[in-house]
């Protein structure tokens, strides 16, 4: 982890929720980009919004985190034997 992981995990939510300038979201952009560990958060966190949005659900019911990464996981399984 770099040091600008606390900054870019900070905005990963506003930057999901439109709530940031543009400087901001493009320094998060390069960051994710440089960033595996802030990537695969990011990437959680645009999952679980939009699972959340599908089901219309106000609170994530706790095995909706499981589902996800387990959809994560094989993603990244995907790519990887491409
Ligand atoms: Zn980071």
């Amino acid at each position: 982890m770099s040091s600008g992981c606390d900054h870019a995990i900070e905005y990963i939510y506003q930057y999901l929720d439109d709530e940031i300038s543009w400087t901001r979201s493009t320094r998060i952009k390069i960051h994710l980009r440089r960033c595996s560990s802030c990537m695969d958060a990011y990437e959680f966190e645009t999952k679980l919004k939009s699972v959340i949005r599908e089901r219309g659900a106000a609170e994530p019911p706790p095995e909706l985190f499981d589902t996800i990464r387990t959809m994560l996981q094989n993603e990244s399984k995907n790519t990887n034997t491409d």
